[in-house]
């Protein structure tokens, strides 16, 4: 069973094995809770349903931040219940389900086909750079925020002070750009750098509008207080800045405290090399 720590009122965390990955549960008074990115593993899963249970709450809802593989997983002890994500990242699944499924069985064997990837759409008012509040039966005092940062339709959650930023704001990893699916620069977005940078802004806007302080970043830890918050946004920003210096200048060096682990350190290869290979956008 997977610890749950209470971040805010009625906001609970459970920290996965798998890449740190954040799993948030909201839960209201009477119990009803939304799911947020269930985690990775089969046994995480059933152990996250178990530690609902045994606290005498009950699964409403569940809600993807976007349309990863490691986001859109789900298991029966949990119910069946709707899980919501925006419709950019429910379209962009579609497209795309049979690799993201591959994907999975890799990485994290034993889930059932079925219950992957199976997401309600938000309504359609859920387009890049709304705010929304989350209908029912998701909890109340919950809202959405899009954008395109990321993947399609990427969303954040905000409630109860907290912002759940999906895979946004690590301490862990450096901004990870839409880099298209499985990295097919032919399928990236036109500008995946601007794109980054105006999802950072919807949430920053976002942290101000809600009083937000308390920030859960979809892999790697809670930041507290609005200091440490404002500390995440300057040091993405500050990332972005580099690597958009290190396009045009081939010899320029990114430093980033995150870039010591070799799996961001490859990512940020990646996206460093599509930028590369693109020519300039129209303003940027
Ligand atoms: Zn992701």
């Amino acid at each position: 069973m997977r610890e749950l720590r209470r971040v805010a009122t009625g906001v609970w965390v459970a920290t996965a094995r798998i890449w740190s990955s954040s799993t948030v549960v909201v839960v209201d008074d009477d119990g009803a809770a939304l799911v947020v990115d269930p985690g990775i593993t089969p046994a995480e899963l059933d152990g996250l349903a178990a530690a609902v249970a045994a606290r005498g709450w009950h699964v409403v809802a569940g809600l993807s931040t976007h349309p990863h593989w490691d986001h859109v997983l789900w298991s029966r002890g949990l119910g069946d219940v709707p899980r919501l994500a925006s419709p950019a990242a429910v379209a962009a699944l579609a497209d795309d389900v049979e690799r993201g499924w591959a994907e999975a069985s890799s990485a994290a064997p034993g889930h059932d086909r079925t219950l992957f990837a199976a997401l309600t759409p938000l309504g359609r008012a859920s387009r890049p750079g709304a705010d929304v509040p989350l209908p029912p039966p998701a909890p109340g005092g919950c809202r959405v925020v899009v954008h395109r940062a990321h993947a399609p339709g990427h969303l954040a959650l905000i409630t109860r002070g907290v912002l759940v930023a999906g895979d946004m704001l690590s301490d862990q990893e450096v901004p990870l750009l839409d880099v298209g699916p499985g990295g097919d620069p032919a399928r990236a977005p036109l500008d995946p750098l601007g794109d980054y940078r105006d999802g950072l802004d919807v949430l920053e806007q976002a942290v101000a509008r809600y009083d937000v302080d308390v920030l859960v970043p979809g892999h790697g830890t809670v930041a507290v207080g609005t200091d440490m918050i404002a500390e995440r946004f300057a040091a993405d920003r500050a990332y972005l800045r580099a690597l958009d210096d290190a396009v045009g200048t081939a010899s320029h060096t990114v430093t980033d405290a995150r870039l010591a682990d070799p799996w961001v350190a490859g990512e940020h290869a990646t996206q460093l090399g599509l930028l590369r290979a693109r020519p300039p956008t129209p303003g940027g």
